[in-house]
């Protein structure tokens, strides 16, 4: 069975991811280019290798989580000459729907077996070993990974072969960029016909308005606790990362002519907001702009 796992790339959600593995009972190998990410995974237990490839080379399995598609092919073709023979390798990284089918390609190319797998949850789901999972890929790779995907998350949703998970991905985060800017006009619009924010939360929370954005998210401070309207819009995530997978659900819907009427509506409203300057705040901040 696999006991041993590579995770390249201990940022925020790779190192704790990183740091699950080997609360799990894994021997976990790891790269990182930056010193204090290397340092970290370090006092979580994890040996950190020369480079990526000196991690594949002795890995059961592979995982990426990288800041971007071009990182993960420019990875992913390091690693793959690197693997041992029947090792199987991972992503999950939020990348665009054709790079994902490419990847599997290569890794089938290699002889390895593939997996899809972008998550949510963010760094705290990371960190609390609570992420949900969108697997991609051959029903054999996908029985093979989910015991490691259990160490590092509460749920697997299995959506189909290459390039399946990360379509879930980017459709989920379209609906979720529509619902906060819909969340933050109804707030913004409840102030300004004099309706209490507390009043417009009890009521829609528990409404036909109800979402995850209202209830887990709320962009008006003081109602929600855990919400990063609360932490001065301090992320949770950025800005800058759900623009990402906005233009990522805008590249995958321009290439199969999907109409998203509001997927790029929403888009263009972040791309002004990154571009004002706000890149680094929560996505929830959009609500300042909105006032
Ligand atoms: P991050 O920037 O904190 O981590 C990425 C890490 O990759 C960095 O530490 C960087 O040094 C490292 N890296 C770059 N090139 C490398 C290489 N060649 N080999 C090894 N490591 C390398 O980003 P993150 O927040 O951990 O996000 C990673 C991925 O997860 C992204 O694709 C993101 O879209 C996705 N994601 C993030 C969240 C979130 O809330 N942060 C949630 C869901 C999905």
């Amino acid at each position: 069975s696999d006991k041993t796992i590579a995770v390249i790339g201990l940022g925020n959600m790779g190192g704790a991811m990183a740091a699950n593995l080997v609360k799990a009972g894994y021997e976990v190998l790891g790269f990182d280019p930056v010193p204090a990410a290397q340092a970290r995974a370090r006092e979580n237990g994890i040996e950190v290798t020369a480079d990526g490839p000196a991690a594949a080379a002795r890995a059961d399995i592979i995982l990426t989580m990288l800041p971007n598609a071009t990182y993960v092919r420019e990875a992913w073709a390091a690693l793959l000459p690197a693997a041992k023979p029947g090792a199987l390798i991972a992503d999950s990284s939020t990348v665009d729907v054709e790079t994902a089918r490419a990847l599997h390609a290569m890794a089938a190319e290699a002889g390895l077996q593939s997996v899809d797998a972008p998550v949510s949850g963010g760094v705290a789901g990371a960190q609390a070993a609570k992420l949900t999972f969108m697997l991609g890929g051959a029903d054999e790779a996908a029985e093979r990974i989910a015991p490691v995907l259990a160490a590092l998350g509460q749920k697997t949703v299995r959506c189909g072969d290459a390039g399946a998970g990360q379509a879930a991905k980017i459709c989920n985060n379209m609906i979720l960029g529509v619902n906060i800017v819909a969340v933050s006009e109804a707030f913004a619009l409840a102030e300004k016909l004099g309706l209490s924010a507390q009043a417009m939360f009890d009521v829609a929370s528990g409404s036909t308005g109800q979402c995850w954005a209202l209830t887990s998210y709320c962009p008006v401070p003081g109602i929600v606790p855990t919400a990063p309207s609360n932490n001065d819009y301090k992320p949770g995530a950025a800005a800058t990362m759900l623009l990402k997978d906005l233009l990522l659900a805008q590249e995958a819907a321009g290439s199969v002519a999907a109409n998203t009427p509001l997927g790029t509506h929403v888009t263009e409203i972040y791309e002004k907001f990154v571009a004002d300057g706000h890149g680094d705040e929560d996505f929830s901040a959009i609500i300042k702009s909105l006032r």
